[in-house]
């Protein structure tokens, strides 16, 4: 099986954790080295560098094309020489690809998500909930990480094929630890949407000394990123800025909690990251968090400031229940190992080739 992968917005090759690399780029570099092992990968990115080897079976193809029709050019091209069974597109920037190969290449046309900007809380933009309804009733299958995204795509476009597929976590990475530390965590790109206000804003409202580790570099300009940082003074609030993905899991294991204030959630890698790590996640219940974490694996609480203080005080002064839910949040945890997702995966890719 010969899969072309479509990641017009950003490369797996950018480290996650700042600008535009986030969860999305955690997920196609682990999802597709995992599925190199049965089918040969090829990823299409912006840029200059040529083919980049991630591994046997799978590469990195730079196309340095800004104009989406010239980008799609390339991908129709190579297609005549490499035969590709398949097309995947990820996050709306890819989907516009797959709107202009769509009918040349004639193969089946599979798109992801990633954000759903109806969804969103904050800031819609208008153009990307047209272009993004038009991928929608238009690719051949949308998969996605959640059943309540799936939902919401099935009101929209009933003809639409949808299939639920998680995303996974690496739990050899991410391993349990004994508790007994007394810090909270937030761990992601320093972006508008994460909710990193509403987190201030519930540490204010305790009137008590924690400590929160920030772990996660600009997004969307830096004056977001100091703008946060002015709106935490004089708290205990430590910005440690972007951390290696190979060194997060430290991160996890010094926290007692971790936290995951977004205003939107399409899923949530960190919750699943924090719960592989043995730790309970605090969040809103209207997030993909819901479906991960749910209601043993942390609290996720009715959006609002006074319930996600309520439920950080609570933990903190509960190292019995830290300890059952960060428990309960491992044995989750090791359902979504990237081998069993990938399977997942190709088993679905499998079946819309042959249909
Ligand atoms: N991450 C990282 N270094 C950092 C901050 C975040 O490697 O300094 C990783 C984090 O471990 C997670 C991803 O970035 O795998 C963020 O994923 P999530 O789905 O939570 O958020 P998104 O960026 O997709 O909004």
């Amino acid at each position: 099986m010969r899969i072309c992968v479509v990641s017009y917005h950003s490369s797996p090759l950018e480290p996650a954790g700042s600008g535009k690399s986030g969860g999305m780029n955690v997920f196609i570099s682990h999802l597709y080295k995992t599925l190199a092992r049965f089918c040969e990968i090829d990823i299409f990115v912006r840029g200059d560098r040529g083919h980049i080897q991630l591994g046997p079976g799978i590469r990195v193809i730079h196309i340095n094309k800004p104009n989406f029709n010239e980008f799609a050019e390339c991908i129709i091209d190579y297609h005549t020489t490499r035969h590709y069974d398949l097309i995947h597109t990820h996050y709306w920037l890819s989907g516009m690809i797959g709107l202009v190969t769509k009918g040349v290449l004639k193969i089946p046309w599979v798109h992801s998500l990633h954000t759903f900007e109806i969804l969103k809380r904050i800031k819609k933009d208008q153009v990307r909930i047209e272009i993004e309804n038009e991928i929608i009733k238009r690719c051949d299958i949308l998969i996605s990480p959640t059943q309540k995204e799936a939902i919401v795509i099935k009101q929209m476009n009933p003809s639409t094929r949808v299939i639920t597929i998680p995303h996974g976590v690496d739990n050899k990475r991410f391993k349990p630890s004994a508790d007994g530390h007394s810090t909270l965590l937030y761990v992601g790109r320093i972006d508008p949407i994460k909710g990193l206000d509403l987190l201030v804003d519930a540490l204010r409202f305790l009137k008590r000394e924690i400590r929160l580790n920030i772990v996660g570099g600009p997004s969307k300009g830096k004056e977001n990123f100091e703008s946060i940082k002015t709106y935490a003074n004089g708290l205990p609030i430590h910005f440690l800025g972007k951390i290696n993905y190979e060194e997060l899991n430290k991160h996890y294991s010094k926290a007692s909690i971790v936290i995951v204030p977004s205003y939107y959630e399409s899923f949530g890698l960190v919750g699943l990251e924090a719960m592989a790590s043995a730790r309970p996640v605090i969040g809103f219940a209207d997030t993909g968090l819901s479906e991960t974490v749910g209601r043993d694996a942390g609290i996720l609480v009715k959006r609002s400031v006074r319930n996600l203080a309520h439920a950080i005080t609570h933990l903190f002064n509960n190292q019995g229940s830290r300890y059952t839910l960060g428990l309960k949040g491992r044995e989750k945890a090791l359902h979504y190992e990237w081998s069993y997702i990938a399977q997942r995966y190709f088993v679905t890719y499998e079946k819309i080739i042959k249909s």
